[in-house]
């Protein structure tokens, strides 16, 4: 499970707004599931369709994550024109298992988020709670 507040959900669909129509990517950060900061990442592909977090920016993030005491609990992207499930260049780039992979869809008005676990290729759908 992976428990988000309200105004981090709108930050990041605001993100994925901002960097329309490109992909949006970051970092989120917290323990014990519960995210307590969003770094938001530049997306190096600048692409509609992949993402890459750039790769000194994530050095400079998890390095503030550690000495916070947080863990990374997870990584965020946009998907500007598809539904909010992994595609399989997301599978093929999922290196954490241990880390929840938020996808915010941009494709109706009403942006949409889940979450999920990709370990070994596989996909498994994680609860994700938004909390005020
Ligand atoms: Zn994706």
């Amino acid at each position: 499970m992976l428990i988000l507040k309200k105004e981090f959900f709108e930050r990041i669909a605001a993100h994925g707004k901002r960097e329309f129509p490109n992909e949006a990517c970051g970092l989120l950060a917290g323990r014990d599931s519960r995210v307590e900061r969003v770094y938001e990442m530049t997306n190096a592909d600048k692409s509609r369709a992949t993402f890459l977090m750039d790769p000194a920016e994530q050095l400079k993030a998890l390095k503030e994550i550690r000495g916070l005491n947080l863990e990374m609990l997870g990584i965020y992207h946009s998907h500007v024109a598809s539904q909010a499930y992994p595609s399989s260049h997301d599978v093929a780039m999922a290196y954490y298992p241990d880390v929840s992979y938020v996808i915010v869809s941009l494709k109706d008005n009403n942006p949409s988020m889940r979450a999920f676990r990709i370990a070994e290729g596989k996909i498994t759908e994680e609860e994700l709670k938004i909390v005020s």
